[in-house]
C-alpha cells in the first residue's frame, strides 16, 4: 500500500522529539503520522532531569500544569567530591524562575503528558522504517512489512542511531562521548537526597536527583573498565572512596540487576541536518552527552520551531534551511559547553577540587544564561 498525502508530516520516531513534533503540528492543525517501532518504550520506568529552558518548550506545549502532577521540582544543584565536600551549589529556582524550574520525572510520565488530548489514530506502532526516499513534492518511508508512507515533509525523529539520517547522511556523525563512553541509569528509594547532587570522583561520577513516591533517579559513569558490561564487583570499587550514602545506593542498585539500564554514551555532531524534504531533529540530529541535561530540552524546541515554519509556510522544500538557521546557534552553544565540562570532569581529581569552586557556577551560568532567552519565532 502506498499512501501519499502532501499536505501532512510524517514523522519516524515516538520518542520524546516525535511526540512533541507531533503535538505541535497539531496544536497548529497540521495533519501528521507517526510511525513508531516499538510498542513500548525501553527505558520509561526511568527519570529524567529537565532543565528550565525543557520547562519553558513544555509550558508552550500547553503541559505546565500536568507537569505539576507528576515528578519533583529541582530546586538545588550541588557539585560534591567523591570525599563529599561540597565543591560548589546552585539555587536553580532562583536562576530559572520559579515558574519554570527544573524538574525531573520519570520518563513514562513526560511519554505520556506529550500525547495528553491527542487521538491514537495518528501514531502506529510496531511501525519500524527501513528505509526513506525523496519523491517529487515529498518523501517516503518504507516499513518493515514492505508498507510504504509517503508526505509533504518527513521528520526523522528515531533518535541517536537514526535510520532516517542514515538514508540521508550514511552514518557519519555518530561518536563515542567525550565525557565517557558508558553509563548506567537505575531507579532507588531516596536514601535522603534533597538536591539535584553529583559526587565527581577519578574517571567516576555518582549522580542523585529527587523524582517523588519516595524515589530518587540515579545515574552513574566511570571509566573503569566496564565497557563489556555490568561487574557489580567493578563499579564497586570504582566508588569504593565515595560517601557510605553513594556506596549505599549502589549496593541498592545492584541487588536488582534486572532494572539497572544501561547506555553507552554517543553523540552525534553533523554538518547539515535537512535535505530537501527530509529534516532530522532531537537525537537523531544532535544527541550530545547528558552534561547538562539538553537532550529532551533541545528536541522540544526542535519541535515548537519546525512545526511554527511547517503551519506559516506554504512551500515545505525551503523549511530545512530555515530550520537549521534558527536551531543551529542554540545547538553548537550546547556542544561546546558539553565538550568544555566534559574535559573538566577529566581532569586529576586535585585539579578539579582546586578550579571548580570558581569555574563550576560560572560553567552553570555561561551554558544556561543563553539558554534562558528563547523566542521560537
Ligand atoms: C544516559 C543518558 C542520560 C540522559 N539523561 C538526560 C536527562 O536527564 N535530561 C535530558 O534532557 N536528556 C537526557 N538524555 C538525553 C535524552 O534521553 C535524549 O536526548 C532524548 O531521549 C532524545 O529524544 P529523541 O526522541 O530524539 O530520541 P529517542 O528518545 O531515542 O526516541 C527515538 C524513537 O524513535 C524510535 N525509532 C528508532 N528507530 C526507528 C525506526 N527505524 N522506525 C521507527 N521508529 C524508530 C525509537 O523506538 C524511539 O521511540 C540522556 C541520555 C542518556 C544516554
Amino acid at each position: 500500500m502506498n499512501t501519499q498525502r502532501a499536505d501532512h508530516v510524517l514523522v519516524a520516531g515516538g520518542g520524546i522529539a516525535g511526540l512533541a513534533v507531533r503535538r505541535a503540528l497539531h496544536q497548529r492543525g497540521i495533519p501528521s503520522l507517526t510511525l513508531e517501532r516499538r510498542g513500548a518504550p525501553t527505558d520509561a520506568g526511568l527519570a529524567i532531569n529537565l532543565p528550565g529552558n525543557a520547562v519553558r518548550a513544555l509550558a508552550r506545549l500547553g503541559l505546565l500544569d500536568a507537569l505539576r502532577t507528576v515528578g519533583a521540582r529541582v530546586r538545588r544543584r550541588e557539585y560534591r567530591t567523591e570525599r563529599d565536600r561540597l565543591l560548589f551549589a546552585v539555587d536553580e529556582e532562583a536562576f530559572w524562575g520559579v515558574e519554570t524550574g527544573p524538574h525531573c520525572l520519570r520518563r513514562t510520565d513526560l511519554l505520556r503528558m506529550l500525547q495528553l488530548g491527542l487521538t491514537p489514530s495518528d501514531i502506529r506502532r510496531g511501525a519500524g522504517i527501513v528505509a526513506v526516499r525523496q519523491i517529487p513534492h515529498g518523501a517516503e518511508a518504507e516499513l518493515e512489512d514492505g508498507t510504504i508512507e509517503a508526505g509533504g515533509l518527513l521528520v526523522g525523529a528515531d533518535g541517536v542511531h537514526s535510520r532516517v539520517r542514515r538514508s540521508l547522511f550514511e552514518d557519519r556523525g555518530l561518536g563515542a562521548a567525550v565525557l565517557a563512553t558508558q553509563s548506567w541509569r537505575f531507579m532507588v528509594p531516596n536514601p535522603g537526597v534533597e538536591a539535584w547532587t553529583l559526587w565527581a570522583g577519578a574517571g567516576a561520577l555518582f549522580l542523585l536527583i529527587p523524582v517523588d513516591r519516595g524515589e530518587a533517579y540515579g545515574w552513574v559513569s566511570t571509566s573503569a573498565g566496564l565497557d563489556a558490561g555490568l561487574d557489580p564487583n567493578v563499579l564497586r570499587r570504582a566508588f569504593a572512596s565515595f560517601p557510605r550514602l553513594v556506596r549505599d545506593t549502589l549496593d541498592v542498585a545492584l541487588a536488582q540487576p534486572a532494572s539497572i539500564y544501561h547506555s553507552p554514551l554517543e553523540e552525534v555532531r553533523l554538518p547539515a541536518w535537512t535535505r530537501d524534504r527530509v529534516v532530522l531533529v532531537g537525537d537523531a540530529a544532535h544527541a550530545t552527552a547528558p552534561v547538562w541535561a539538553q537532550g529532551a530540552a533541545l528536541a522540544l524546541e526542535d519541535a515548537l520551531v519546525l512545526a511554527g515554519l511547517v503551519a506559516e509556510r506554504s512551500d515545505w522544500q525551503r523549511i530545512g534551511s530555515d530550520y537549521e538557521r534558527l536551531r543551529r546557534p542554540r545547538v553548537a552553544h550546547v556542544q561546546a559547553m558539553t565538550d568544555q565540562l566534559s574535559r573538566t570532569a577529566r581532569l586529576p581529581s586535585w585539579a578539579r577540587t582546586i578550579v571548580l569552586p570558581v569555574l563550576g557556577p560560572r560553567s552553570y551560568r555561561a551554558t544556561y544564561g543563553p539558554l534562558r532567552r528563547w523566542d521560537d519565532r
